[in-house]
């Protein structure tokens, strides 16, 4: 019986290869907060979680004071009524998420290391190894098409477009990545960008060359659930839940009016636990999983590949984060596999 003696919380800038653009902004760099969480028996464990003020309505500065104001509520607390703490963290700061999900990582990190067991034996399996797409934001279609041609060398079967700024921008796009990775599966994600009349156009001109998606991603704003409800009435694509799913609650919304085909589950909107709901949601709905991710260091990514791994129900695997890091917190090989091992999420980052 361990008790939580210390919460450590910096602000942690990771620049990113490339201006990273979709539908709601431009990203030079992830401005991240990461928090390091100490017990009595010596463990230390580690969450990170990367604010992303249009989708979260956090920035890094606010993640700063919120975590530093939820670890005073973890200090002192017993590490082995983790489910308590996160749910006490997470309800005194309820728009805070991908700062609470930074803590409760740390927590079931911690947990975890002192027991000697991966996170993803909290989620009832092993942490194998979990593929995860690419995501090719928006650029032009020669830089797509290099970039889609660059991952499938790589081994990417899965590609990820960004689109929902200009319709034709957007077809063209998916129509470069297609030429230059015809056998990659097609993700499109864009990120609440269209109406649901353009969406139903941008569906069929594709199909009128020749392109089937295997998902077609949060194409209207977050809070018209009827609209995305009638898109997926009028497209067969599998349509994603993404922006409209933060909680259990959104998720049962989403089923209630039978407004999407896969819940795209992020563990910086929801949390782990958050997470493990909604996905149990999912399943009793018999609605297919996608995991996300936001710009995470591999703390954050290898915390969601564990999940994934812990759970075995993830579909879609979204967890590309670190590889858009310049740098990320160990290294990180270009390509689909990410290894999750333990104890904990696995990942120390260097002091
Ligand atoms: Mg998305």
């Amino acid at each position: 019986m361990t008790t939580i003696t210390q919460v450590t919380v910096e602000p942690v800038s990771r620049p990113l290869d490339d201006p990273f653009e979709i539908a709601l902004g431009t990203r030079e760099s992830a401005r991240n907060v990461l928090v390091t969480v100490e017990t009595d028996a010596g463990t230390v464990g580690y969450g990170e979680g990367s604010p992303l003020p249009p989708v979260t309505g956090e920035t890094q500065e606010g993640a700063v004071a919120t975590a530093s104001a939820a670890g005073t509520l973890a200090e002192g607390r017993n590490l082995g009524d983790y489910r308590a703490l996160v749910r006490d963290v997470r309800s005194a700061f309820p728009g805070a998420v991908s700062t609470t999900f930074a803590i409760e990582t740390a927590v079931l990190d911690a947990y975890c290391r002192e027991r000697d067991l991966p996170l993803a034996a909290l989620f009832g399996g092993r942490p194998t190894t979990v593929s995860t797409d690419l995501t090719i934001p928006i650029v032009s279609p020669a830089s797509a098409a290099r970039r889609a041609e660059r991952a499938a060398t790589a081994g990417f079967d899965d590609l990820k477009v960004k689109a929902g700024s200009n319709l034709e921008d957007d077809v063209e796009r998916v129509l470069a990545v297609h030429e230059a990775a015809p056998d990659a599966a097609l993700k499109v994600d864009a990120n609440q960008g269209w109406t649901p009349k353009e969406t139903r156009r941008f569906v069929t001109e594709l199909r009128n060359h020749g392109v089937e998606l295997a998902v077609l991603e949060q194409p209207v704003r977050s809070d018209d659930v009827a609209g995305l409800a009638r898109v997926r009435d009028h497209v067969d694509v599998p349509v994603a839940a993404d922006e409209a799913v933060f909680t259990p609650g959104d998720a049962i919304g989403i089923v209630r009016q039978h407004a999407a085909d896969v819940l795209n589950v992020k563990l910086g909107k929801s949390g782990l636990l958050g997470a493990a709901q909604i996905a149990a949601v999912a399943e009793a709905a018999n609605l297919e999983l996608m995991v996300g991710c936001m710009l995470e260091s591999a703390i954050g990514i290898h915390a969601s590949a564990h999940l994934v791994a812990g759970m075995g129900t993830f579909e879609y695997v979204d967890l590309d984060g670190n590889l858009l890091l310049a740098e990320d917190v160990v290294d990180t090989e270009f390509g689909p596999d990410i290894r999750p091992r333990g104890p904990g999420h696995g990942i120390t980052p260097a002091q």
